[in-house]
């Protein structure tokens, strides 16, 4: 079974619970290696400058912390492999799927207009800012729902 390297675990931390879930099981069975997770501003700039993203910080996905994006590049390692970038990509939105990890994951290989394959993203988790202290006590704070609604 591959397992992530430190580098690779360290830069995964920095993401969105929801993508470590994701990339946590896609390692089981596919060995990869977490390019990125949360870049600060010196790196985006210079990813916007280097022609890898299209977005200065704080624009980013990646400008979140945790990180709504993530950079991930199969096994084996070749940048210019969009043949095992595409079908690494099917294999992770089957495990999202299968898993039912991720509701709306987003694949850069699926952008017509700039091709990202290695980039994997998900949409933020509501609410972002902290509710007002009247209504705090009605919501329980880990699912940031009303307490006894749902489940
Ligand atoms: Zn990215």
């Amino acid at each position: 079974m591959p397992v992530f390297s430190r580098v690779s675990k360290v830069r995964l931390l920095t993401c969105d619970e929801r993508l470590q879930a994701l990339f946590n099981e896609v390692i089981r069975e596919r060995d990869c290696m977490i390019v990125c997770g949360f870049r600060n501003e010196v790196e985006q700039n210079k990813a916007f400058e280097m022609g890898f993203s299209r977005k200065r910080w704080p624009e980013g996905a990646h400008n979140r912390l945790p990180s709504l994006a993530v950079d991930v590049l199969p096994a084996p390692y070749k940048w210019d492999d969009i043949e095992a970038f595409k079908e690494f990509g099917a294999f992770v939105k089957g495990v999202a799927f299968e898993k039912r990890l991720i509701k709306g994951l987003k694949w850069g290989g699926d952008w017509e207009a700039f091709r990202d394959w290695p980039h994997w993203e998900v949409e933020p988790q509501v609410p972002l800012t902290p509710l007002p202290l009247r209504f705090a006590s009605t919501f329980d704070t880990i699912g940031l729902r009303p307490i006894g609604v749902g489940a």
